[in-house]
């Protein structure tokens, strides 16, 4: 038989729950006067990265927008040859000419230094350079190829991302911590070993970047790897080893809704102890799928922990023996899709919106209940109830709608209490 240990008279009240707060340093990523803190106390930035071949300008362009409109901060183009490299100022210059002004972050890997150093339109019209330490070359010629990419950066003002990953991992550096572990009384386990090797790279090509001319504000450290329980261990070590800005990825996430799901575990376990300054949804397109669902992705993850609201929240009730009917899951799927649709406009309508919290609930179980918790709620009729939906506003049953246009009325009066409420004369 379970037992009560004890009562509410005895214990002290249950903290309030929130994410702790890690103080990086702060860091900007600008274009032109569109400047993104990253880090200290600004809030927890959504990343993207485009997925179409860069020398295709106007394609590439357009997905930048569209991430963009997603709800994107910065955007990512791989920059892998001199055709790319050309193409990034026409980019810039379309998205300019669109009123994009999203900061854009050029992917470098073996051939940054000279592609930066042969297309300086390229170097400027970038706002951040990532560099790769595994990719830049080895020994001396490494050093020489990673020092040429600091340079252009601190002498143009530019950011840069010291992304290491597991996949590419500076060869000579964990051959020289695999020696170091042979040579332990007691040697490591060889994930301890990567997790230190990942952990080194990214920290001496930092301090290296820093020696060169770098703002260390500037500069912001990743380690990425696929698998969960890694990617904690390593972002837990790293984030009480440096004070740098942090971008957070669970690399090769994969497809749908396993992308999904593993991304949202690691960067949860993470952004909760103050950890991750910038985050991205590496998510596998299905066939057919937007891009975009990797940016939808990372804003719901920030929204789901309360650090961040993109778009007015939809409480639905998962339904069950008590509504055989789709209405509820049909109004629920309106009410969601005609919200995060009208944001785009309403983000400049009505400052503020994002905050708004709807129910739309099944039956009369936890309907009313969980409509007075919301901002607007409605609780439809489940199977036997009376053919009549309440509608609750802030708090209070303010009508009751029937019918067969419950859907349409209940749309229109979400619109009407948003420009009550968030509009100019609200
Ligand atoms: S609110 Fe009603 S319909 Fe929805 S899950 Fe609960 S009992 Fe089922």
């Amino acid at each position: 038989m379970s037992q009560i240990l004890s009562t509410a008279a005895g214990v002290e009240p249950i903290a309030l729950g929130s994410a702790k707060a890690r103080r990086s340093r702060q860091g900007v990523v600008s274009w032109g006067s569109h400047r993104v803190t990253v880090g200290g106390d600004a809030p927890v930035r959504v990343q993207s990265m485009t997925n179409t071949d860069t020398a295709d300008a106007i394609g590439t362009a357009i997905q930048v927008k569209e991430l963009a409109q997603a709800g994107s901060e910065l955007v990512r183009i791989t920059v892998n040859n001199d055709e790319a490299a050309r193409a990034v100022p026409h980019i810039r210059e379309q998205l300019d000419r669109m009123g994009i002004a999203v900061p854009l972050i050029g992917d470098f890997h073996y051939n940054g230094h000279r592609l930066l150093t042969d297309h300086p339109a390229c170097a400027e019209a970038l706002s951040k350079y990532r560099i790769n330490p595994g990719n830049v070359g080895r020994g001396d010629k490494g050093d020489r190829q990673f020092g040429q990419m600091v340079e252009i950066a601190a002498r143009l003002g530019k950011a840069i991302r010291i992304g290491v990953n597991w996949g590419s991992l500076d060869q000579d550096l964990l051959a020289r911590m695999m020696d170091e572990n042979a040579r332990r009384r007691q040697p490591w386990d060889a994930r301890q070993v990567m997790y230190e090797a990942l952990i080194t790279s990214a920290l001496e090509s930092s301090a290296k970047a820093e020696q060169i001319g770098l703002d260390g504000n500037q500069i912001t450290l990743s380690c990425k790897v696929s698998n969960v329980q890694d990617l904690v261990a390593v972002y837990q070590a790293l984030a009480q080893r440096c004070d740098n800005v942090l971008h957070l990825g669970l690399t090769e996430a994969g497809m749908g809704t396993k992308g999904a799901v593993a991304s949202a575990a690691a960067l949860s376990v993470l952004l909760q102890q103050g950890i991750g300054d910038t985050i991205r949804v590496s998510l596998t397109p299905q066939p057919g799928e937007a891009r975009t669902q990797e940016v939808v992705v990372a804003m719901e993850i920030l929204q789901a922990l309360g650090l961040r609201a993109f778009v007015p929240s939809v409480t639905a009730c998962p339904g069950c023996g008590r509504t055989t009917s789709t209405t509820f899951q049909e109004l629920a799927k309106q009410i969601d899709d005609y919200l995060r649709h009208s944001m785009p406009l309403w983000r400049e309508r009505y400052p503020g919106v994002e905050g708004l919290k709807v129910a739309v609930m099944g039956c009369i179980v936890n309907g009313p209940g969980e409509s007075k918790h919301a901002d607007l709620g409605i609780s439809l009729p489940g199977t036997g109830e009376a053919p009549s939906a309440p509608v609750y506003i802030d708090g209070e049953k303010a009508m009751t709608l029937r019918g067969d246009s419950i859907a349409s009325d209940f749309q229109q009066i979400v619109e009407n209490y948003i420009e009550k409420r968030f509009g100019a004369a609200g």
